[in-house]
């Protein structure tokens, strides 16, 4: 997001002019600063309703991971909550007690040892998570080599070059050295070898992905954590593992019940998820939960009142709306594992028949085909020159379709793919109704004498 508008996308004109049957006495209302007085309710909403149709149809874009839809039923909660203050666990203790059961019931759904010592809470989403995530490693870590009188100045932390931005965030934020695994031939997110050998006594920890936002893929998180045993049998070095499950957090337990991935793995030492994502709550939720509560130094912990009591807190943020938390726990309620499985389900089952699909058309192969995260990423055959994935890309955007082109890291900065996100609300009917739509544009871009764009106006791809 910028923190400033670029002055050449200001509009032109500085006034909001209204509809003359609004009768503002002629007046316009100045789009920068302050108007001079109050305007009626009706005519703010109007306003800026109208303005906020400039906006692509959230239910079309295959770009995020973000929940676009939820049912009427958690809408209705959801408004029932926006008055209330997360942070107010003493004036709205059942809000309070709703969090707890949320993380108890993900310390269950990931196989924590003993859920009730498992220890987590509710964040605004992933970002947030990973960086409490990556706090309590760095904090553990210097405690650890404190106590062995050793330095604790140059911390690292070791995880694929396919990470989300926010561990650039956690590790610039918190003076963390980022040591980042790249991409070889076919390996398109970390390796376990590859990760150990960028291990040593100042690595806080290694972070695993499940799965890649790039493509969609699951890192091998199992074998990450077997060759860090070998490591530490190898160097005394145990080097705890941080499993930022944003999207297959929900997705993995239901689909992929056998895939140890979770706390099943001795190593792994939190796990966060996005709430928000295929949590299937509206924006502004995640989660992170430890093993236990020796994962989580005490020093990092804030107290506040509850009850009369006083309640452990660990956040970035102090205020924050209720509503999330209570729509999170609507979803666990409503659906239950089965419901939670059959939702998942459908998705990758639209996913990989989408995948296929598009594979089938002729000009693109498939780099993932929606099997793990109900994410695919596909290229043009390398033959194409005459148009490229940006010219994919807009040409789907014309029928309002979000569908992002981007190009891959070091080293394998040479794919250029386009990259769909199934979630809940994108059905089998909207996936013919999109392959509809690429078979009706592909004709007019094989016709292309050559390609008219090449994505330098794209690059700033940070899903
Ligand atoms: C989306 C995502 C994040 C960031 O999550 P937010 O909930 O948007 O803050 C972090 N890591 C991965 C792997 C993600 O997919």
């Amino acid at each position: 997001m910028p923190l400033k508008h670029p002055a050449a996308k200001q509009p032109r004109v500085t006034e909001i002019s209204v509809d003359p049957l609004y009768d503002l006495g002629g007046e316009s209302i100045p789009r920068h600063r302050l108007g001079p007085h109050e305007i009626p309710a009706g005519v703010a909403y109007e306003t800026i309703h109208d303005e906020l149709m400039l906006d692509g149809n959230a239910r079309m874009n295959l770009a995020t991971f973000v929940t676009t839809w939820m049912e009427p039923e958690a809408e209705r909660l959801l408004r029932e909550s926006f008055d209330k203050n997360m942070i107010d666990k003493d004036e709205y203790p059942q809000t309070a007690e709703i969090e707890m059961r949320c993380v108890n019931i993900l310390a269950d759904l990931w196989n924590a040892p003993d859920q009730a010592t498992a220890t987590g809470c509710s964040t605004t989403g992933s970002s947030e998570a990973a960086m409490l995530g990556g706090l309590a490693l760095k904090r553990r870590w210097q405690h650890r080599r404190r106590a062995e009188g050793r330095a604790t100045d140059k911390p690292n932390l070791v995880m694929g070059i396919n990470v989300q931005v926010c561990w650039e965030k956690f590790a610039n934020y918190w003076d963390v050295e980022m040591r980042l695994v790249p991409m070889e031939g076919g390996r398109l997110h970390l390796g376990a070898a590859e990760a150990v050998a960028l291990c040593d006594e100042n690595t806080i920890g290694v972070v695993a992905i499940l799965g890649s936002t790039f493509d969609g893929s699951y890192e091998p998180v199992a074998d990450i954590c077997a060759a860090l045993d070998a490591y530490q049998e190898r160097t005394g070095i145990d080097v705890p593992v941080h499993v930022d499950g944003a999207s297959g957090g929900f997705v993995a337990p239901f689909l992929d019940p056998d895939l140890a991935w979770d706390f099943r793995q001795p190593r792994v030492a939190s796990i966060n998820v996005s709430g928000h994502k295929y949590g299937l709550v509206y924006p502004g939720v995640g989660w992170v939960v430890w093993r236990d509560a020796s994962c989580l130094p005490e020093d990092l912990i804030f107290w506040v009142n509850y009850l009369g009591n006083d309640m452990p807190t660990f956040a970035l943020n102090f205020s924050r709306p209720g509503g999330q938390v209570v729509a999170q726990y609507y979803n666990f309620l409503r659906l239950g594992f089965e419901g939670f499985r059959k939702v998942q389900q459908y998705s990758r089952d639209v996913a990989t028949r989408l995948a296929d699909t598009i594979a089938g058309l002729g000009p693109f192969e498939l780099l993932t085909r929606g099997n793990e995260l109900p994410v695919f990423a596909f290229v043009l055959r390398p033959e194409i020159e005459n148009f490229t994935v940006f010219d994919v890309s807009a040409a789907l955007r014309e029928r309002g379709w979000l569908l992002p082109a981007y190009t891959f890291p070091k080293n394998r900065d040479d794919i250029v793919a386009l990259r769909v996100v199934v979630k809940r609300g994108f059905s089998h009917d909207m996936a013919d109704l999109l392959v509809a739509d690429i078979e009706r544009e592909l004709p007019r871009l094989q016709a292309q004498a050559a390609p008219a764009r090449r994505g330098e106006a794209h690059s700033s791809f940070h899903h």
